[in-house]
């Protein structure tokens, strides 16, 4: 019997899945049946060309019909097997490569007529088709004589299994009943589920903006706000226990400052204080432009929560990292009251096990840390805020473990730099509240940016040798050539080896390869100003204050997205002095490589150009959001279906108002993997 459960059944459940294919399909993320409905055909293939064998063209794609008279199967390895076959017009070769004669004899048996469709080629004055697409017999030939989809498939999965797969699955769907209401449905196009899906695979007009393919897309934008509108409802349930603060401590810290606040962080920092005196557990992102000021702005609120009787954990992602915010915590904060301290997995035996105590019975009150704060024999006596910085990584699901991880009356804070376009903020973070700071202190320069042709590289080392008088430091970066490593490398190494013998050993060098303590070493002695220039492929973090490095030199610079390059000149210019970033390129720039460099040079803003970015590049392309654990959809397209996702968050608001039952949407989540995480949800496994 049909039913709707069919699609979410193993994938092995289908006909002629065994192990093998199991394993291909698994490296085409596709376990589940309902997996093969979201791997889109990549086009169509005519193969209703039906041609006979005085009429066939080279290089065209033609169908056959044709009588199988004679077999060579030669006995010498590594040559082909060969097939004649004919028509009342001629002859052609059917060719195979690794093919065996038992299957041949099978799909090909001497004097049947088959059909055969395949590319036409010429060989020694005969025509042939070398490994057809397909070969059936003459009573099947409507399975071939049409226009097919292709799909884009693993080296070992055919063609030919795969449609299969395809075929069984779309004849077996039973339609469900349809859960958008009306208007909503009316708003996206009208589109049946059904309907859509068995069009988008078999209708070779359908593309992004037919309202077939535009009401999957909503689907799965819905699905994952559902999924993160449930992370809501249940987090309001709970109360936390208010915290209570005068502003003491922070009040000090600020006096200490050397410089005043921005109106937009005392925005942020009133969010914060906020949150933290309610009766809600804060679950907030801090967003904000690199240069943007966000570490005081943590540091602040963890001051009041300290006031307020509680701990606080700040981590982030590397030990130079958290050296930095710690050196930054122990020179800012004087109050004797206060006990700062730092475990990093470095930190030896003896010392971490004088923190843990320390933390468990509450002598320490701020602690800096990496990762290994996170580990099970790391407890406190009293947590009151987890601050996260520059941490991309955080999917939904590890957000609920970190606020899990804290209790009830821990207070999350995660800050970032990566910019999210508007259009997404809701899909990407809707389960958390969003502060953001627009703007820069006035008292930070702009970055000069410069564009120069790569010959005129002897220019650049007069400038730089000029900057080292002027005590500068210079990171100077090599691109990551995606599809080799080792040329990358090989470039980093040849640069790094030019400007050697220049600079006399004042040069470092800091590629992927080096292991943490090697990096870190050379990230050190750039930061203790042993050497004057740092070599590097794109692996310098995020956030490090290096105050003396003023100049940045991206060599190949095309090779980078606007964002990546904007994130990159945010390395620079982090002290008192004007940055400059050079941009290099070689000759015969695109006109899309021009567009971006003139962007770069007209603005300093990362969010704005994280948009303008997504519109020349399109969203998956934009560097940070790989590692910022933002799934790529699978149908959804931030830009050609912006409209989508805003007709989604109105949705989404209605659903929450009527606090309509999420049960109606069951198979669309499921179809879209969220059942899992929702039923966690739901268990209240949620703090
Ligand atoms: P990010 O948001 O990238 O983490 P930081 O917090 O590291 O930025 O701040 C960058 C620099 O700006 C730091 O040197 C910091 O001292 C400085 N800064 C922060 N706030 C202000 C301000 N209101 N006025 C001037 N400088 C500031
Ligand atoms: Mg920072």
């Amino acid at each position: 019997m049909k039913t709707s459960e069919f699609l979410f059944q193993n994938i092995s459940k289908l006909k002629g899945v065994g192990i093998k294919t199991k394993k291909l399909l698994k490296k085409k993320k596709i376990e589940k049946i309902s997996d093969l409905l979201w791997n889109l055909p990549g086009g169509f293939v005519d193969r209703s060309n039906v041609k006979t064998l005085d009429n066939l063209e080279i290089g065209e794609i033609a169908t056959i019909k044709v009588k199988v008279i004679k077999y060579n199967f030669p006995r010498i390895r590594n040559l082909p097997n060969k097939i004649i076959c004919q028509d009342q017009k001629g002859k052609i070769d059917i060719v195979f490569f690794n093919s065996k004669e038992g299957y041949i004899r099978k799909i090909l048996p001497l004097n049947s007529k088959v059909v055969v469709s395949g590319k036409i080629n010429h060989y020694k004055k005969n025509y042939q088709i070398v490994n057809p697409a397909y070969v059936v017999p003459i009573y099947n030939e409507n399975y071939v004589n049409k226009i097919i989809p292709k799909y884009s498939l693993t080296e070992g999965l055919t063609e030919k299994i795969y449609r299969k797969l395809i075929e069984e699955t779309l004849t077996n769907i039973v339609n469900v009943k349809e859960w958008h209401n009306a208007s909503i449905l009316k708003a996206i196009g009208g589109a049946g589920w059904l309907e859509s899906v068995l069009k988008i695979h078999r209708d070779e007009e359908i593309n992004l903006k037919s309202k077939y393919h535009r009401r999957l897309a909503y689907d799965e934008i819905l699905a994952n706000l559902l999924v993160l509108s449930q992370v809501r409802r249940i987090r309001k349930r709970h109360k936390k226990r208010k915290k209570n603060f005068s502003g003491n401590f922070s009040g000090e810290l600020i006096n200490n400052l050397k410089f005043k606040l921005t109106i937009n962080q005392n925005q942020v920092l009133n969010e914060i204080n906020n949150d933290i005196k309610s009766n809600f557990k804060m679950f907030r992102l801090l967003q904000g432009d690199v240069g943007t000021g966000k570490t005081i702005v943590s540091f602040l609120s963890a001051l009041n929560v300290i006031e307020s009787g509680y701990q606080v954990a700040l981590m982030a992602p590397t030990e130079i990292l958290v050296k930095q915010h710690y050196n930054l915590a122990k020179k800012l904060i004087n109050s004797a009251e206060i006990k700062i301290d730092i475990l990093t997995g470095k930190t030896e035996y003896s010392e971490k096990k004088r923190i843990k105590n320390s933390l468990l019975n509450g002598k320490i009150n701020f602690i800096f840390g990496t990762h290994s704060l996170f580990q099970k024999d790391i407890l406190f006596k009293k947590l009151g805020l987890v601050v996260i910085d520059e941490q991309h990584k955080f999917g939904v699901k590890q957000r609920i473990d970190l606020s899990n991880k804290g209790g009830i009356n821990c207070d999350i804070l995660l800050m970032s730099a990566t910019p999210i376009p508007r259009s997404l903020i809701l899909t990407i973070y809707g389960d958390m509240q969003i502060s953001k700071i627009h703007e820069k202190p006035l008292s930070k320069k702009n970055i000069i940016t410069l564009s120069k042709p790569e010959e005129k590289v002897k220019e650049i080392i007069l400038f730089i040798k000029n900057q080292i008088k002027e005590q500068n430091q210079i990171f100077w970066i090599c691109p990551l050539i995606e599809e080799s490593k080792k040329l990358d490398y090989a470039a980093a190494v040849n640069r790094y080896n030019y400007l050697l013998k220049i600079f006399n050993n004042k040069v470092g060098l800091l590629h992927g390869n080096l292991d943490k303590d090697k990096k870190n070493n050379v990230l050190n002695n750039f930061l203790n100003k042993k050497i004057n220039i740092l070599v590097s492929t794109t692996v310098i973090e995020v956030g490090i204050d290096f105050p003396s490095a003023n100049l940045i030199i991206i060599e190949n610079s095309n090779k980078f997205g606007l964002s990546q390059l904007h994130q990159l000149r945010g390395r620079v210019g982090r002290g008192d002095k004007q940055g400059t970033c050079i941009l290099l390129y070689k000759k015969n720039l695109s006109s899309n490589a021009k567009k971006r460099i003139t962007i770069l040079k007209s603005s300093n803003d990362g969010f704005y150009i994280a948009e303008k970015d997504m519109k020349i590049r399109g969203f998956g392309d934009i560097l940070g959001y790989q590692q910022s654990g933002i799934k790529n959809f699978k149908l959804a397209d931030p830009i050609q279906h912006e409209d989508l996702f805003k007709i989604a968050e109105q949705d989404i608001k209605l659903i929450e108002k009527n606090n309509k039952n999420f049960s109606e949407y069951n198979f669309l989540l499921k179809l879209f993997d969220k059942a899992e995480i929702l039923n966690q949800i739901d268990s209240n496994k949620i703090i």
